[in-house]
């Protein structure tokens, strides 16, 4: 079975959210491999986001997601990286359909980066590196 990294981001934890986003994996059919609730640094999050480095919302992406306790989840299921990302809905809030996480969650404060309560690794590439960096004991 494929493994994907989910995070339920600082809104999602300060909204209350983690039982609704991990009720919606586990209704799904995708098994939790492995669970921890922490605040990240601003060095995990340089790795995390490296992609993102020198784009406009990346400074305040990483002090959002630095800002309260994130749960990182490794996922795993059949196709399970496509199959989070379809729960999870776009990326923007307030197109995201309705029936997503974000679509029925999420929506915009109208500040400098997305606030949209979870991430989920994109590529079987991506979700190797991600449960490397956020799981290093899983290695
Ligand atoms: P994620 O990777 O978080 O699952 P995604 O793949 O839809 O979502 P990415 O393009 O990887 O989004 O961007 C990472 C995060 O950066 C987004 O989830 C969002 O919080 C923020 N972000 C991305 N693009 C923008 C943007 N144009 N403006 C503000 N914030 C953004």
């Amino acid at each position: 079975a494929q493994r994907t990294l989910v995070l339920v981001k600082p809104d999602g934890v300060r909204r209350n959210l983690v039982g609704e986003v991990l009720r919606r994996i586990e209704a799904k059919g995708y098994s939790l491999v492995a669970l921890q609730l922490r605040t990240a640094d601003r060095e995990l999050l340089a790795g995390h986001y490296a992609e993102h480095e020198g784009k406009p919302f990346y400074e305040p992406l990483v002090e959002f997601m630095s800002s309260g306790p994130v749960v990182a989840a490794v996922v795993e299921g059949h196709r399970a990286i496509e199959g989070f990302r379809s729960l999870a809905g776009a990326t923007d809030p307030t197109t995201a359909a309705p029936g997503t996480i974000r679509g029925d969650l999420g929506r915009d404060w109208g500040v400098a980066v997305q606030q949209n309560l979870v991430h989920g690794s994109d590529s079987p590439e991506s979700a190797a590196r991600e449960i490397a960096l956020w799981f290093p004991e899983l290695g």
